[in-house]
């Protein structure tokens, strides 16, 4: 996968890097060299002589240098509706906010998704992500406005094509507007993988098929919607064991918890990840390893809506892939994921392992590698390695933020949020500020 000799190079040196490989390789001083869309190289000191087609040569003095960030779990939409709702559990909340989310259009849409990923590209996300799944009649193409601004923003994009067709009159929260018919919901899915999703190695936009949770969807359209997924060869996604009412729900509802339930539909595997999973027991999470389902972790949201502390460690060890999300907007106001590291790190300590939950370098790695990982991108994002694609963040930390913090990646988790100078996203700037 070396990039062609004529490809233009930048080159960014005398910055610490952490690499997230699988050694956890990092230089005190480094540089790496990008050919193209791809990493060239990475290692100690400066650049090797005599590089060819050099068009940017940047000195990363007072910076770390790390793979960018993947996003695993957003609703971009609920840009629109931050800051309501702000006292209420996930299903009051849900009811709550469902009839103004249900007049979305596609302005809006695309309106929340430009205001969404704009936080996210400047909080060093170099991967993010929209579960969209509020296609209310007549709203126009919302999926092509979402993957429109995420074009134009230049970020490496998944759209998970949501849908809901549990509404009140089947027992489910949604209203009866706001939910799409099994079929439609279905036939647009199909039609929004065919037109988007690119199955290449460097694909900028990807397609999962995205059922929104057990209490939103009818059993057969979580069945069917993973048969289609593994049909078109795509990805799967939904919200997963939240809270204590969905496993009350879902027990009352099916006789068994959210787990078994999806294990009943064909949703546990290697090519499904979910938002939340932060009630599961030892057999639950034995599952999720054994089947390779992946987790999309949300520590902000969880705390926002009471929704408790996911099992991280326990899930780690299992050898469960786990990323993280921001979760949308509405039950995360600060859209950030770059604080997600240091969120994920102090929240999961205030469970059962303590000071043993997570250390700094695993939370990078959460919010790198294992991102990439979830979305079955781990051969060619997440990590700074020769031959994998050059999407990568510069952050600066010689400022007042984290100037009496001697190591670099303890300082970008438990500092200030650390201000991005410069994120890659193929190759090319998204994200940049001069120092
Ligand atoms: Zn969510």
């Amino acid at each position: 996968m070396a990039a062609s000799p004529a490809a233009a190079r930048t080159i960014i040196e005398n910055c610490a890097i952490a690499t997230v490989d699988a050694n956890d390789t990092e230089y005190a001083s480094g540089h790496v060299v990008v050919a193209g869309n791809r990493i060239e190289s990475v290692g100690a000191g400066r650049a090797p002589e005599g590089l060819e087609d050099v068009v940017r040569r940047i000195d990363g003095t007072g910076h770390l240098v790390t793979p960018g960030l993947v996003n695993t779990h957003h609703h971009f939409y609920q840009w629109l509706t931050r800051g309501l709702a702000t006292d209420h559990n996930l299903f009051n909340w849900l009811v709550a906010l469902y009839p103004t989310w249900a007049r979305i259009d596609e302005p809006m849409a695309r309106a929340g998704a430009q205001g969404s990923l704009a936080m996210m590209a400047r909080g060093g996300v170099t991967t993010a992500m929209d579960h969209h799944y509020v296609y209310p009649k007549g709203s126009g193409d919302l999926s092509g406005a979402i993957i429109g601004a995420a074009s134009e923003m230049g970020v490496r994009f998944t759209l998970a094509r949501g849908s809901m067709d549990r509404s009140e009159k089947d027992g489910g929260l949604p209203p009866d507007f706001a939910v799409e018919t099994l079929e439609g919901a279905l036939a647009a899915t199909e039609e929004t993988v065919k037109k988007h999703h690119d199955a290449s190695f460097d694909a900028m936009t990807q397609v999962a098929v995205a059922p929104c949770s057990p209490f939103s969807v009818s059993t057969e359209l979580m069945r069917q919607g993973a048969e289609l997924a593994r049909r078109l060869g795509v990805r799967l996604h939904t919200h997963g064991s939240e809270t204590v009412e969905e496993e009350q729900f879902c027990k009352e509802l099916f006789g068994m918890g959210p787990t078994e339930y999806f294990e009943s539909t064909g949703w546990l595997g290697s090519d499904v990840w979910m938002a939340h999973c932060v009630h599961m027991n030892d057999s639950d999470i034995a599952a999720f390893a054994r089947t390779g389902t992946g987790v999309a972790h949300c520590p902000s949201s969880n705390a926002r809506l009471a929704a408790g502390i996911a099992r991280v460690p326990d899930l780690l060890k299992a050898g469960v892939p786990v990323g993280l999300g921001v979760d949308g907007t509405a039950s995360n106001e600060s859209g950030e994921l770059h604080t997600e590291l240091r969120n994920a790190l102090l929240i999961n300590r205030l469970g059962a392992h303590r000071e043993a939950a997570l250390n700094a370098r695993q939370a990078l790695r959460l919010g790198t590698y294992g991102g990439a990982q979830v979305l079955g991108r781990g051969d060619q994002i997440g990590s700074l390695e020769a031959g994998k694609l050059a999407d990568l963040v510069m952050w600066k930390i010689d400022g007042l933020g984290h100037s009496t913090i001697a190591d670099p990646v303890t300082a970008i988790v438990f500092g200030a949020a650390a201000p991005v100078t410069l994120s890659l996203v193929d190759g090319k700037p998204v994200s940049r500020t001069t120092t």
